[in-house]
């Protein structure tokens, strides 16, 4: 988890916006989750199935794994937990850490591509179902076009490692 001091952004303090759905909760986070992060007025609130939106989740601390894990382990009325949207940091978490999910499915996640062509990169939004589901084309990758200037992308990571949370779904 070292970031080079050089890049690093300000930190964005972890904030959440709650949307009512006809038969479900979603909830939005965005900024870093670390020792600030309060989930307790989350936990009580929240009841029957919900999905989390987790695009705009861009670092997590190991504070912040903490914090998370007590959370998605402890959802009393929660009867039913996706995560969604995953970016690469909540990505490299579900690989990392065994508990990170806690009882959530992984319906869809970013995945990292480069043009070598060009050098255009993009987060291509992946389904877990459709492209890595039974009957999916054996959990290969998908294949992009460059926006930029129509090249194969690449798939810019270990797919073994970057999709190694797969398994577990
Ligand atoms: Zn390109």
């Amino acid at each position: 988890m070292s970031v080079d001091a050089s890049t690093r952004a300000e930190p964005v303090a972890l904030s959440w916006r709650i949307k009512e759905r006809p038969g479900f909760t979603t909830v939005e986070f965005t900024g870093e989750i670390d020792e600030n992060a309060d989930f307790g007025e989350l936990r009580r609130r929240l009841r029957g199935p919900v999905v989390f939106h987790l695009a705009e989740v861009r670092r997590i601390n190991s504070c912040g794994v903490r914090e998370w894990v007590n959370f998605v382990r402890d959802l009393p009325g929660v009867t039913e937990l996706t995560f969604s949207h995953c970016s690469p940091a909540i990505v490299t978490q579900l690989n990392m850490i065994y508990n990170f999910r806690g009882a959530a499915k992984v319906r869809s996640f970013y995945a990292p591509y480069v043009c070598d062509a060009c050098g255009h990169e993009e987060e291509k939004l992946l389904d877990v179902q459709n492209q890595f589901g039974q009957g999916a084309g054996g959990g290969k990758v998908p294949e992009y076009a460059c926006e930029q200037c129509g090249s194969t992308m690449e798939f810019d990571d270990l797919p073994e490692r970057y999709l190694s949370f797969l398994a577990e779904t």
